[in-house]
């Protein structure tokens, strides 16, 4: 944990969790449960769920049993009248759109994951080591929306995270012009049971609905400028170029990247300006905060899937094979946690800095 430097609550922040059966709904009751911040006191989810334990409704498929005091909750149907003051949203963004602005008319905060508001010009769409400073479009989407306490905040695709927290350092120092990205994306991203073993068994699958559009925009949204002069956020002038696949990993999302710069970095300033890379969200003393947030690892063969997906408890990303690039500036390979940092643990971190700034009292 940081230095305790932000404010922290007096008492348990009570939360719900919308879409709690599903694969990132898991993961929220998983890391919620362990978080000092932070009180599961509702889940909801679809019809199919509704009216049942949660114990009885979710075929639980995390390695660490589900939590007794969830387990005996009852299954609510996704209605604006839940007994918490927070919601994290694991919903399909078809679902999601409607039902998170009728929560946030109702005066619930919203932390979603889907990605239905993520490029509403007046959501923030966060990751709080890169642009804390966005959360000053809640001020502005309060008073277009006639929100008094409700807002909507989402966190980025699962292959954006990664990406952009590796980009952001380089960016500050050298200046990002374009960046050819090719992702190898674990299977649990797809939810469950998601894409039939017997299409992806010795296979790899080069699409992936929407992913590609995603991973073109929204860095441009994260590492834009937040004007608080023209209400928005503008978009930072990089050219991304992704190609997606899905791969038969379980869990983690590797990418290989390739950047070109407006200013020329060796392999060792680029080395030095990623580690030099430092969390607010952890000096604001937030739980699900780690530093580093981005390892740099000198071995010729990592990051790999398997061993490095879960380091810094899956909220760090791992960044190697920094190296001059034939075409462009430099190439390397970053890896990250894609239903905890992409999901989940996001959405976590993302509430800790609005309670850290005082932005939930
Ligand atoms: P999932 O496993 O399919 O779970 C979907 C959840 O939403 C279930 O709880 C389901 O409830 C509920 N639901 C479905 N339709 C509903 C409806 N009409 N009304 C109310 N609840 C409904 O999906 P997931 O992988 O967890 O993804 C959830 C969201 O997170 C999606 O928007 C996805 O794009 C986003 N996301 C996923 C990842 C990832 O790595 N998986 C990463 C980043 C973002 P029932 O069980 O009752 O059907």
């Amino acid at each position: 944990m940081g230095s305790s430097i932000g404010q922290s609550p007096e008492r348990p922040v009570r939360v719900g969790i919308l879409g709690a059966t599903g694969a990132v709904g898991q993961r929220f009751i998983q890391l919620l449960e362990a978080n000092p911040w932070f009180e599961i006191t509702a889940v909801a989810a679809s019809e199919r769920s509704v009216g049942q334990r949660y114990g009885d409704a979710c075929t639980w498929r995390l390695s660490v049993d589900c939590p007794a005091t969830v387990r005996d909750l009852i299954v609510q149907p996704c209605e604006p009248d839940l007994d918490c003051e927070l919601v994290f949203s694991a919903l399909p963004s078809a679902t999601a759109r409607e039902v998170e602005e009728r929560f946030a008319d109702a005066g619930y905060g919203v932390l979603s994951n889907a990605s239905a508001h993520r490029m509403d010009p007046d959501v923030p769409l966060l990751i709080p080591e890169v642009n804390a400073d966005h959360l000053g479009l809640i001020a502005i989407q309060r008073e277009r929306r006639g929100w008094d306490k409700g807002f909507i905040v989402t966190d980025p695709n699962c292959s954006t995270v990664g990406a952009v927290l590796a980009l952001k350092p380089l960016h500050d120092a050298f200046g990002l012009r374009r960046a050819v990205i090719t992702t190898m994306q674990a299977l649990s991203g797809a939810g469950y049971p998601g894409v039939p073993s017997l299409d992806i068994l010795d296979n790899v699958i080069p699409y992936i609905a929407g992913e590609e559009d995603k991973l073109v925009k929204e860095p441009l949204k994260l590492l834009g400028t937040f004007s608080a002069r023209e209400g928005r956020v503008i978009p930072a002038d990089i050219r991304i170029s992704p190609a997606c696949n899905r791969v038969a990993t379980r869990d983690g999302h590797l990418e290989t990247i390739s950047v070109e710069l407006e200013r020329p970095a060796t392999v060792a300033e680029a080395v030095e300006a990623l580690r030099a890379f430092r969390s607010l969200p952890y000096e604001l003393g937030c739980p699900s905060a780690v530093e580093p947030t981005i390892i740099v690892r000198e071995e010729v063969d990592r990051p790999q899937t398997r061993i490095d997906r879960d380091a810094g408890h899956g909220m760090a990303i791992t960044v190697g094979r920094i190296r001059p690039c034939e075409v462009l500036d430099l190439k390397f390979v970053v890896l990250s946690h894609n239903t905890i940092r992409g999901a989940a643990g996001g959405s976590i971190l993302n509430a800790e800095l609005m309670i850290a700034r005082g932005m939930l009292s």
